[in-house]
């Protein structure tokens, strides 16, 4: 409830935030339209469908210190991490998902008046850190085909004095991959560069997250939410030059990791071989479900997508209609009410069996809402 006595008390700058709009719990989901939990297709939020190995829920339950407050140095998770992406343990810091050091980031550098630089449509807590931190956020928007307009970039450091630039790579939802190039022309600019690598196992071309031994303004974010399949424990990492390690180390909350999620993390690394396997049938699953989106005449699919999802333009009909006719059926997909994505739905890559819901449902909802086009 509003209190106007007491709401001016609150930080000027928090007062303009947009609120942030989360996915519905979809146990809630589940109990609204009446259709058990494990029925639910959930190819809304880039989850690995397959979870995480048996490996790591054995090391869950067979860890008996959960009462013992976690390392704040992180030390057996940072050396085991260096180990798994070959850079000293020395440049790691993990955090409470990767979504954790991205508000780090934005608290250790932004402050009202302040600018950083975002390439929309991205990833969305990139603008909503940096603005809880009371920054203005310059939005660069991508190209038609979601390339980042370097050019801009560039201009936009210069004229804004920006001191942050988010990147994602693969971007999410497009799923494109930012090239060597463009990488290059931005580190050359005077501003942190943070790169967001989410979802770079699922990507042809390696991680950059050895680059940052040879520039002292790159950052590079990985998570364990995606391909190790731990998305509700919260465990991300960063890769840090030198002088912002020191600055983190002094900064973070010290028990910022818990202990499961650490467990988890060392029972995944262990594990690196079988989360490769993990990934490599999701891959096999992208491209099943691009043949068959391609084949459905009113669903372009963004080509070329680098992560574990499908960005669709839906042609002919409202996207948001097309979005809610799925969920009727226990199918979750992502719309978007952003510019740039007007029309579109992203569509994280499940099993086998729900790629096949999902192409059924698709077909028989075509059919439906348009008589006159062929429904398959
Ligand atoms: C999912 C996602 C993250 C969030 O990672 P967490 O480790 O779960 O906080 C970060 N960046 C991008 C682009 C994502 O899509």
């Amino acid at each position: 409830m509003d209190s106007p006595r007491l709401g001016r008390l609150l930080n000027p700058h928090l007062a303009e935030l947009e609120e942030y709009a989360p996915i519905e719990p979809f146990e809630v989901l589940s109990a609204r339209l009446g259709i058990p939990a494990e029925r639910i297709v959930k190819l809304d939020a880039n989850e690995n469908p397959y979870g995480p190995l048996p490996a790591v829920t054995e090391a869950l339950a067979r860890y008996s210190h959960f009462h013992i407050y976690p390392d704040p140095r992180q030390s057996a998770l940072c050396e085991a991490l260096g180990a798994f992406i070959g850079v000293p343990a020395s440049h790691i810091v993990a955090g409470h998902g990767a979504d954790e050091l991205l508000d780090y980031l934005c608290r250790l550098f932004l402050a009202p008046g302040d600018a950083a630089i975002n390439t929309p449509p991205t990833f969305g807590m990139y603008s909503f850190d940096a603005k809880l931190a009371g920054a203005k956020v310059v939005d660069v928007p991508r190209r038609d085909d979601f390339s980042v307009d370097i050019k801009a970039v560039e201009a936009a450091v210069e004229a804004h004095r920006a001191k942050l630039v988010f990147l994602t790579s693969p971007n999410n939802p497009s799923g494109h991959w930012l090239t060597d190039r463009a990488l290059e022309r931005v580190l050359a600019l005077p501003a942190v560069v943070v790169l967001d690598e989410a979802y770079v196992e699922f990507a042809d071309p390696p991680s950059r997250a050895a680059r940052v031994l040879d520039h002292d303004n790159l950052v590079v974010l990985r998570t364990f939410s995606k391909a190790a399949g731990i998305a509700g424990l919260r465990l991300g990492y960063g890769v840090f030059p030198p002088w912002l390690m020191q600055a983190l180390l002094k900064f973070k909350q010290p028990y910022n990791v818990n202990v499961a999620a650490s467990v988890a993390g060392l029972a995944s690394l262990r594990s690196a071989r079988r989360i490769e396997a993990v990934v490599r049938k999701i891959k096999a699953e992208r491209t099943r479900l691009y043949g068959l989106l391609d084949a459905l005449p009113g669903i372009q699919a963004v080509p070329a997508s680098q992560g574990n999802f499908i960005l669709c333009r839906i042609l002919g009909r409202d996207a948001r209609g097309l979005k809610l006719a799925l969920e009727h059926n226990g199918i979750l997909v992502r719309h978007y009410d952003k510019p740039g994505l007007e029309g579109c739905i992203r569509i994280s890559v499940g099993r086998p069996e729900h790629t096949d819901a999902l192409i059924g449902a698709l077909r028989d909802l075509f059919g439906a809402l348009a008589p006159d086009a062929p429904g398959s």
